[in-house]
């Protein structure tokens, strides 16, 4: 009798795991990770824009976390792609610019989820000559990519699809998610917008927005870059001198079908009727190229706010969004105007900074408002966790996850690396590196061997460097500590000027 009990109990214990493990493996949660390219986080109303409205951006960060410091480790397009991958920094990725072709042989945060039994999908800009690896099912434009009609690269050849890319992508991730995927597992799906990057061009519903009014400047747009040396030396990227004509739509796209040119020869044409006429020079032409840039982008963002829009209603019409985590972010920040400037690359809060949005149902209160400082070097180990698989001791970020669950760990960071490579290159920035507190920066532009410290409470436009002063040489040596401490922590070179452009490409990985 004894026995027989032994045996039922062992029994009832095995069943009793068996359960578990397929109720644990039913709840683990799907992830569609919605990515931009260059979208500032102060053209999104969530993070407090006075230029635009963003409602469905809006909506994920009301029903979850919006983070108000997340930050990138190498503000430019390729690097940090291959930092999110990777959970690396660029030195060890090794892709430091966008020239580079990124090893897809290496260990990324897809294949490890691959592993785990995940379903993986790379869906429109991928932006690293390399093919995608590590996913089930990849669909990608050809480099930067156009704004309309764009060839796609896939496993399976080229696949050149007429329309909006915004809308192409969002289609393309739809049909996965309702037809191309296997329903029995969980998936990760990371769509990846082109826009808002240059040259800004608006699909056809956006092309006439913004024509009746005037968008806000910033208060840095006329910047003299006093006490900057590395900015009043050499940058190219200025709205006031280095925009083009393509840029500032006074040439038209060369890839319109005959409907879209007609729709855009309809909104452009009047607007450079007027402009032509009225001949503006110095400041008014400023004013001018600055609306001209800022709508346009805002048109950009708006197609991609529409477009999270729809996908965020898929998720509620098909049951998917109890389970799915929903998460917002770019590869960087973005200059509209601040500074007088376009574009990205520096260590400046605009571009260092990045948007960063998670809606997680259960877990996440809606409404969270989180200040600690993120990077995107925490994204791969982010996934990882979320969807239960051990991250490899080399990734060099944090989980966020004990944040989303609004637990902050005790020892979480208190300071974050940057590290900016691309010179020579496009805009001429210089190389530096740099350490960011919770109220400091430390920059070191090492071609020029030029120091820059900013007080971000009471400089938050970083206009007055403080570097060299007597009231600050106590910071200033404690801040260079911090950065050395962190340069050793993460393995950077001592010496960091490698790059050469006629470096040899590493091999092409297998594909998958
Ligand atoms: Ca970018």
């Amino acid at each position: 009798m004894k026995n027989i009990l032994i045996l039922f109990l062992a029994l009832f214990a095995f069943h009793a795991t068996l359960v578990e493990s397929d109720a644990a493996k039913a709840k683990r949660p799907n992830v569609l990770f919605l990515f931009a390219d260059d979208h500032a986080y102060q053209a999104i109303s969530a993070y407090g824009s006075n230029r635009n409205r963003t409602p469905n951006l809006d909506r994920i960060a009301k029903e979850g976390m919006i983070f108000h410091r997340a930050f990138v480790t190498n503000s430019i397009c390729a690097p940090s792609r291959a930092v999110i991958l990777t959970g690396k920094h660029s030195h060890l990725n090794g892709q430091l610019t966008n020239g580079m072709r990124f090893d897809g042989a290496q260990q990324t945060f897809p294949k490890l989820l691959q592993k785990g039994g995940y379903q993986t999908a790379m869906i429109g800009k991928w932006h690293l000559k390399s093919d995608p690896t590590g996913f089930d099912f990849w669909q990608v434009l050809q480099g930067q990519g156009p704004y309309y009609n764009p060839p796609m690269n896939t496993p399976d050849g080229v696949k050149r699809i007429t329309g909006y890319t915004t809308d192409v992508i969002t289609d393309v991730t739809l049909e996965w998610l309702k037809n191309g995927r296997d329903k029995d597992k969980p998936f990760f799906c990371m769509s990846q917008h082109k826009a808002p990057h240059r040259n800004w061009q608006p699909g056809p519903k956006y092309l006439t927005k913004y024509d009746d009014v005037e968008i806000t400047e910033p208060d840095t747009l006329r910047d003299d870059y006093k006490t900057r040396s590395a900015a009043a030396s050499s940058q190219a990227m200025t709205i006031d001198r280095h925009l083009s004509s393509s840029d500032l739509k006074i040439r038209a796209p060369g890839n319109l079908t005959p409907e879209q040119k007609a729709k855009w020869d309809a909104a452009y044409g009047p607007k450079n009727k007027a402009f032509a006429e009225a001949k503006l020079e110095g400041d008014e032409l400023l004013k001018w190229k600055y609306q001209r840039y800022v709508k346009d982008y805002l048109r950009c963002i708006d197609s991609v706010d529409e477009n999270v829009g729809r996908l965020l209603d898929y998720l509620d019409e098909s049951g998917l969004a109890e389970n799915t985590i929903v998460v917002y972010s770019s590869d960087q920040g973005w200059y509209l105007g601040e500074h007088g400037w376009y574009d990205k690359r520096w260590m400046y809060e605009e571009s260092f900074r990045t948007p960063l949005l998670v809606r997680w149902p259960g877990v996440i209160k809606p409404g969270s408002k989180n200040h600690d400082l993120v990077q995107n070097l925490d994204y791969a180990q982010t996934a990882l966790d979320i969807c239960g698989v051990k991250s490899p001791k080399d990734m060099q970020g944090e989980s966020i996850v004990p944040l989303l669950r609004g637990k902050k760990p005790d020892d979480w960071r208190k300071s974050l690396y940057y590290h900016y490579y691309e010179f020579p290159g496009a805009h001429s920035v210089r190389r530096h590196y740099g350490v960011r507190t919770e109220t400091h920066k430390l920059i070191y532009f090492y071609n020029l061997d030029a120091w820059e410290l900013y007080d971000l409470e009471k400089d938050p436009n970083e206009l007055n460097n403080v570097y060299g002063k007597p009231k600050f040489a106590a910071l200033e040596k404690e801040l260079k500590t911090e950065l050395t401490r962190l340069r050793e922590q993460y393995k950077v070179p001592e010496d960091t000027r490698p790059l050469s452009r006629k470096k040899k490409p590493k091999k092409e990985p297998k594909k998958k």
